[in-house]
């Protein structure tokens, strides 16, 4: 039996945190990991943003209930269920994947979670463990399931090398230039394609 792992984010929905930016206009909320590669420091400067422009879980949320799947996910996630057992691993939090894991059918997610208080205030973060999409995949493999792993960008790849066999979705430059040995794809249907070959060759 294989596992397909997926990323979230730029797989199956758009980006979170730049779209929280643009519908709520804080532009500040645009840093990614490419401009703060310190990610807890990144998330303390969204947690110190959020505070300070007074805004708590609920906002953010009415914001990601806005958000849709990307065109085609839906299909392209049924697709995948019937053939292989999905599960999306994810650096996103609970709480913020919620309104768009009820448009997608509640697949298995596993990402990270937030501390919130009784005023929906974010007081902080927890990470599940230090680099999660690996440490998953490292287990499905001791359980002696065949992972098959798809994901869009830097912090997928350690994901996709511990995978029996990796595959990009639409990724930046710099990612295909350093990681040539992933196939890129770059629509579901290439992306079908792509785990139904890798899918065939471990036979
Ligand atoms: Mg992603």
């Amino acid at each position: 039996m294989i596992i397909a792992c997926l990323d979230l984010e730029g797989v199956l929905v758009p980006e979170i945190w730049i779209n929280v930016a643009e519908r709520s206009g804080i532009e500040a909320l645009r840093r990614t990991t490419r401009d703060e590669p310190d990610y807890d420091k990144l998330m303390r400067y969204r947690l110190e943003i959020l505070d300070e422009r007074g805004l708590g879980l609920p906002d953010i949320q009415d914001v990601i209930a806005t958000l849709d799947p990307l065109e085609g996910a839906g299909e392209f996630l049924d697709w995948l269920r019937e053939r292989f057992q999905v599960v999306i691993l994810s650096d996103t939090f609970y709480p913020f994947a919620a309104p768009l894991m009820r448009k997608l059918g509640f697949p298995l997610l596993f990402c990270h979670d937030l501390e919130v208080d009784a005023g929906g205030r974010i007081v902080d973060y927890r990470l599940r463990m230090p680099d999660q999409k690996r440490e998953s995949v490292l287990r499905f493999r001791e359980l002696r399931f065949d992972v098959i792993a798809a994901g869009d960008s830097y912090n997928d790849t350690s994901m996709l090398a511990a995978a029996h066999a990796g595959i990009l979705f639409r990724p930046p430059p710099n990612v295909v230039e350093e990681f040539p040995q992933f196939p890129v794809t770059h629509g579901y249907p290439e992306l079908r394609e792509a785990f139904e070959r890798a899918a065939a060759e471990l036979g």
